[in-house]
């Protein structure tokens, strides 16, 4: 899906390349990794403004603790799969963005239905100059990403969520 983001999108039937513009404009950028939640990574890009980007990378963990694959093999496949977005930048909003997210099946949060009939009626792009500089930079961050699944793993050990102390409270 990151590839096909960054590309060639499909959506309705109807291939269209991603749009140059956005893309000269996206290295004027700088995309900042903030953390990890869940499995949704939180990005700031620095520009004239500052802007806030999520990632949702799919649900790999039970897919990590079942098989027998490297934790870093795990994330970098989850990196590659079907990732979804959302940037918190009015052209996400307004340019149509969230619409051609929503019709692609690629965007965090609730679907945008509504067409973007005055701004972008040609639905040109894929996703806005934000998204498409972290996009770039997520398969350089197989690593850093790793680190921050390992710093979740060891806080969970350290503190056992709700549940399984309850758990171990009524077996004992
Ligand atoms: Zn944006």
């Amino acid at each position: 899906m990151l590839d096909r983001i960054l590309t060639e999108l499909t959506i309705g039937g109807i291939s269209r390349k991603a749009d140059g513009k956005t893309k000269e404009r996206a290295e004027t950028l700088r995309s900042q990794l903030v953390g990890l939640s869940g499995n949704i990574l939180t990005f700031k890009t620095h520009g004239w403004v500052q802007r806030v980007q999520l990632v949702r990378l799919p649900k790999w963990l039970n897919r990590f603790r079942e098989g027998k694959k490297k934790l870093v093999d795990v994330v970098s496949w989850s990196i590659h799969s079907d990732v979804k977005v959302a940037c918190s930048c009015p052209s996400m909003l307004y340019g149509g963005f969230a619409y051609i997210a929503s019709e692609g099946g690629f965007k965090v949060g609730r679907d945008q239905t509504r067409f973007p009939k005055v701004r972008n009626p040609g639905l040109n792009g894929s996703v806005c100059k934000h998204l498409v500089k972290v996009l770039e930079d997520l398969p350089g961050l197989v690593a850093t990403v790793t680190r921050l699944v390992k710093r979740g793993m060891k806080q969970e050990e350290a503190e056992p969520a709700p549940k399984a102390a309850l758990r171990k409270g009524r077996g004992g």
